[in-house]
């Protein structure tokens, strides 16, 4: 199915931690819980017919730390489109990785998106490198370690730029949603 052609725009990718919830760093993802706004960002997502990717490191499957904890019921529940997830840690040299971008490379595939109007929305220079390495539009939000993405992390992702920089995840969608309605608008001719 093409997501693309059926829903005629683009697409969303969120990071989990540190962007939809959880804490400054979450070692296990039972500790995590969805910030304020959150669902409402999902929710205006699924109105608007723009579809959502989770796309998330979680190196707790590697570490053991996961206790079986059952992502697909997470992400279903807030209403995402789909979810990958890297389950690996950085001694297993793995693509998916963020800032690898095997992850954003199997919803493209899966999905038939065209990325370089979709969205990378995250907290972490991991996440603006993988998004800016496939040309997505970079949404850095506040949350989790966004204000260290700002300030002493900057230098890592130093070769790109984000096109907006949100308090949280639903003033990104609502940025987005905004954006896709200026593109969309018909052509006069
Ligand atoms: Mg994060
Ligand atoms: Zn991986």
């Amino acid at each position: 199915m093409n997501i693309q052609s059926e829903f005629g725009r683009c697409a969303v990718f969120a990071d989990r931690d540190g962007t939809m919830g959880g804490d400054y760093y979450v070692k296990r993802p039972q500790d995590y819980a969805p910030y304020p706004g959150t669902r409402e960002a999902f929710q205006i997502l699924r109105d608007e017919k723009i579809p959502a990717f989770v796309v998330t490191n979680q190196s707790c499957v590697a570490r053991g730390l996961d206790g079986g904890y059952d992502f697909a019921a997470e992400f279903r529940g807030i209403g995402a489109t789909d979810w990958f997830i890297c389950p690996h840690d950085d001694e297993d040299g793995c693509n998916c990785r963020k800032p690898g971008t095997g992850l954003i490379e199997q919803a493209r595939d899966r999905h038939h998106l065209d990325l370089s109007c979709c969205y990378m929305v995250g907290d972490r220079w991991s996440d603006m490198v993988a998004g800016g390495r496939m040309n997505m539009r970079l949404v850095l939000v506040q949350t989790g370690r966004g204000n260290d993405s700002l300030s002493s992390e900057r230098t890592k992702w130093a070769d790109y730029e984000p096109a907006f920089v949100a308090v949280n995840l639903l003033e990104a969608v609502r940025w987005i949603v905004e954006e896709e309605r200026c593109n969309t608008r018909p052509a006069t001719e």
